[in-house]
């Protein structure tokens, strides 16, 4: 239930109407727009308490919201939520370009990885230090090593960095290091995780699941809001069909879906979307005029040498060549790179 407030309400007003919402046993939410006060309730809505709220004088209108995820949905938010990392706008004009290797073994490839795709046009950096591997033989990264060497990095090329948490005992200590916290396909229904990434005060990317409804994934971003963390990304990354060309379906209808259901800025993940470095281009076309606020890409110098996901790792001259492109199509759109 979204209770507006009438544009003459004042400090008191509100708080009398929070009391009278919590009174009924609700948690409630307040968002402060431009001209009016937006409360949200915690809780299942129910008629009498509508009806309770409805005859209060400084309450405008109370909105039966018609999806289980409320403080997320543009009903409770109209204007579309700006997420700041370093001196980069994510959910603005600009198409933000997230790039760098999914995962890296040292410092010195990843200095060089991170100055190349900043030459290449990346916004921010991103790398895999905590990584979800399905196998134990796979490479499994660097921990705290790592996070330094992404520090250094952002050092080098004043780009924001982000990476991804794998639970929650490793969040307090990647949150001391990097700007954006990443939460992979395997981890979006782990809200345990979700809780205490609500608690943070720091962007998070939340990524689709691979088996997630539109609906399962708004609800999942709906945890670190109701926790106070409203700085959420989400990202799409491809879902689970009955289709074997490519390692996983790019739900590109999803951006104009979530967009218009949700204030928070949406990414596309081209590379774990299709598992295929050569979809990756085209692909990306496709996710910005159906208007993504953001790419997050697979870049990796001497890809053939990747240590993961080697099928969808590009090349920083591709991905330079890519985002020239980009910088075309994101005109004919109305947006810039
Ligand atoms: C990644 O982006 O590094 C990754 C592991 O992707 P996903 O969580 O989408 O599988
Ligand atoms: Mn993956």
């Amino acid at each position: 239930m979204i209770v507006v407030m009438s544009s003459g309400a004042g400090e008191e007003d509100i708080l009398e109407v929070e009391k009278k919402i919590k009174s009924f046993g609700y948690d409630v939410h307040r968002s402060k727009g431009e001209n009016r006060t937006i409360l949200g309730t915690i809780g299942h809505p129910r008629e009498d308490v509508r009806e309770a709220m409805e005859v209060i004088p400084s309450v405008e209108k109370v909105v039966l919201v018609s999806h289980p995820f409320k403080l997320v949905s543009r009903e409770y938010q109209f204007d579309r939520t700006i997420i700041k990392a370093g001196n980069i706008e994510i959910g603005g004009n600009k198409v933000v370009m997230t790039a760098g290797p999914s995962v890296f073994e040292g410092k010195d490839f990843y200095l060089q990885a991170a100055e190349s795709v900043r030459k290449g046009g990346a916004d921010i950096l991103r790398g895999g230090i905590y990584k979800p591997r399905k196998y134990t033989s796979d490479f499994q990264a660097l921990e705290e090593k790592g996070l330094q060497i992404m520090a250094a990095a952002r050092e080098m090329t004043g780009l924001p960095v982000m990476t991804e948490v794998v639970d929650q005992y490793s969040v307090e200590i990647v949150s001391r290091y990097v700007d954006i916290i990443q939460v992979g396909a395997d981890n979006m229904q782990n809200f345990r995780l979700l809780r205490d990434l609500g608690q943070l005060k720091k962007p998070v990317l939340l990524k689709r699941g691979m088996s997630s409804t539109i609906e399962e994934w708004l609800m999942a971003a709906e945890y670190i809001l109701s926790n106070g963390n409203n700085q959420v990304i989400l990202c799409e990354r491809g879902i689970r069909t009955f289709e074997r060309f490519t390692s996983n379906t790019l739900d590109i209808s999803a951006v104009p879906i979530v967009k218009e259901l949700s204030h928070l800025p949406v990414f596309v993940d081209p590379s774990s979307g299709t598992g295929n470095r050569k979809l990756v281009p085209s692909l990306s076309m496709a996710a910005v005029a159906a208007g993504a606020d953001g790419l997050l890409v697979d870049v990796y110098p001497n890809s053939p040498d990747a240590l993961s996901s080697q099928s969808q790792v590009m090349e920083p001259y591709k991905f330079a060549q890519m985002v020239a492109s980009l910088r075309e199509l994101a005109q004919a759109v109305g947006r810039t790179i």
